[in-house]
């Protein structure tokens, strides 16, 4: 089936039109600053890319603007849009409503509103582009896939949290995860890879932007590094990860910030960007860091010992470990990094070949002959599973 797939943000808005049975992309794209001017840029395999201003007030000028150039006969790939199968949306927050993907219609809009002060950036601009989508193609089926619902499965001593428990019952307040549709695609991944054993402990190290771990089990997660938020777990570009509270009150006592600017400064300001001073991309630390910066130096040092530090306690969690991932834009080329997260990780069994991990965005085995512990690199396809969920549940 060919899917259009929906990622929208407060302010942009990426599009896939992709086949759900083998992945083929026919185009995409992305519609930035809505609500300001507005631009799209679209691109087609083999074809040159294309930048067009497009005034898009609201999402909806945004999703007639990718409507018209996927029809548009020279720039485009389908004569009509009746082409379109079915529309598969990203959602961040399925808070606890949502274990799986499903098909949209008004419970699951009030489902996914009802989530909105757990996912109080993301959630409203996603409905946003799905309202869009359905008062523009009235008669195409959309499904809903979430970013916390693969995470559902895990046991309640890892999602809840220490402190009264009627927050849990009355307001929701747990563990909940994030980039669960790509842990799920890379765990399943490597599981394939495994030669799919009954039995399997895998830990996936989604390292991007923004980065997670996960610990699975069989297939279904046991634990993951996010939180309640996407705050929360290691380090990461901008954000700092799990934080000593105490922090909080000291630094807004000696400033005189709210809450909202603290945690502005936790989630824009901090990860490796806070600490290097230099840039929250990883490719301009390791410059930085070549250079004789420290604190670039020491920024790594530091994402690099915490994503350590994790995997040490999710194979003890799990009670062992058969395989390591790697994947997302820092997991599936940053050949260094995956090369000193695994360094002296041997006595655990986890040994690397250093030349099979001469590679960048392959799936590919990186572990050394013999080593207890496979070590793989799995460029993520959160695309191919919205694509494969929207197709399953409009079939059904
Ligand atoms: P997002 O979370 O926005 O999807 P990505 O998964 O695309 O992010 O990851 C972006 C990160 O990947 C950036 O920090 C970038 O520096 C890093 N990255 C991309 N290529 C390399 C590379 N060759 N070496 C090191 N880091 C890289």
């Amino acid at each position: 089936m060919k899917i259009l797939i929906i990622n929208a943000g407060s302010s942009s808005l990426k599009y896939q039109f992709m086949e759900s049975e083998g992945g083929e992309v026919f185009a995409k794209g992305l519609c930035e600053r809505i609500g300001i001017d507005g631009r799209l840029t679209h691109k087609v395999p083999g074809r040159e890319d294309v930048k067009k201003d497009i005034p898009m007030p609201t999402h909806s000028e945004a999703i007639q603007a990718v409507l018209d150039i996927m029809v548009d006969p020279a720039l485009g790939v389908i004569a009509s849009t009746d082409e379109i199968a079915a529309v598969g949306h990203r959602v961040l927050h399925g808070g606890m409503a949502f274990t799986e993907s499903c098909i949209i219609d008004d419970a699951c809009i009030a489902a996914i509103e009802k989530c909105i002060p757990l996912g109080p950036l993301h959630n409203p601009a996603n409905l946003m582009g799905i309202r869009a989508c359905q008062a523009i193609m009235p008669n195409t089926p959309q499904v809903a896939v979430f970013d916390t619902a693969f995470h559902m499965t895990m046991p309640p001593k890892a999602y809840i949290y220490a402190i009264p428990y009627e927050y849990y019952e009355k307001d929701d307040v747990r563990r909940y995860g994030f980039h669960g549709t790509s842990h799920r695609y890379v765990s399943a991944r490597a599981i394939d890879m495994l030669g799919n054993p009954e039995h399997s402990k895998v830990i996936c190290c989604h390292l991007g932007n923004g980065s997670s771990l996960s610990a699975v089990v069989d297939g279904k997660c046991a634990d993951t590094t996010m939180g309640l938020g996407p705050l929360a777990g290691f380090p990461m570009g901008t954000r700092s990860g799990d934080m000593d509270a105490t922090i909080l009150e000291y630094l807004m006592g000696r400033y005189g910030y709210d809450i909202k600017e603290m945690l502005n400064i936790l989630n824009k300001k901090s990860g490796v960007l806070g600490i290097s001073g230099v840039s929250s991309d990883f490719r301009d630390l390791d410059d930085a860091a070549a250079k004789g910066n420290e604190r670039a130096a020491l920024a790594l040092e530091k994402f690099i010992y915490e994503v350590k530090k994790f995997i040490g306690a999710y194979a003890s969690a799990m009670g062992g470990v058969d395989a390591i991932v790697f994947t997302a834009g820092i997991g599936e080329n940053s050949i260094d990094l995956r090369r000193r997260i695994c360094e002296g990780l041997e006595y655990m069994g986890i040994q690397m070949d250093a030349e099979k991990n001469n590679v960048r965005g392959q799936e590919v085995d990186v572990s050394a002959e013999g080593s207890k512990v496979k070590i793989f690199v799995i460029p993520t396809n959160e695309e191919l599973m919205i694509a494969m969920d929207t197709a399953a549940l409009c079939k059904k």
